[in-house]
């Protein structure tokens, strides 16, 4: 994945988790992806944010709080999300992502 953002010209510690914890995290989600855990949501087959059905292979794992905002690989930070989705989420800011999943959930 590569960040749009560039690099803050000085150091926040705070919200922004270092590249080392970042890689440690990406390393985790790794590990997680091959867990029956994660396959087992995978077979369900459904996308966390818009609901809608989906062949497993055609699901990604995705944070709910990125990364890159200090969101952990854990269970309950992944959840499976299809491509469209995946791809709003990167592109919109979060209050429109936010606004986005609004929509979804009452149409
Ligand atoms: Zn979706």
């Amino acid at each position: 994945m590569v960040l749009k953002r560039s690099p803050p010209s000085f150091p926040d510690p705070w919200s922004e988790p270092g590249e080392e914890e970042i890689r440690r995290e990406k390393a985790r989600a790794r590990e997680i992806r091959q867990t029956t855990w994660w396959k087992r949501r995978l077979a369900r087959g459904r996308c966390h944010y818009c609901g809608r059905a989906f062949p497993p292979r055609e699901l990604t794992m995705d944070h709910v709080v990125p990364l890159a905002r200090g969101g952990k690989s854990t269970r309950g930070n992944l959840v499976p999300c299809c491509k469209e989705c995946n791809t709003s989420k990167k592109q919109l800011l979060p209050i429109e992502w936010e606004e986005h999943l609004r929509r979804l959930r009452t149409s």
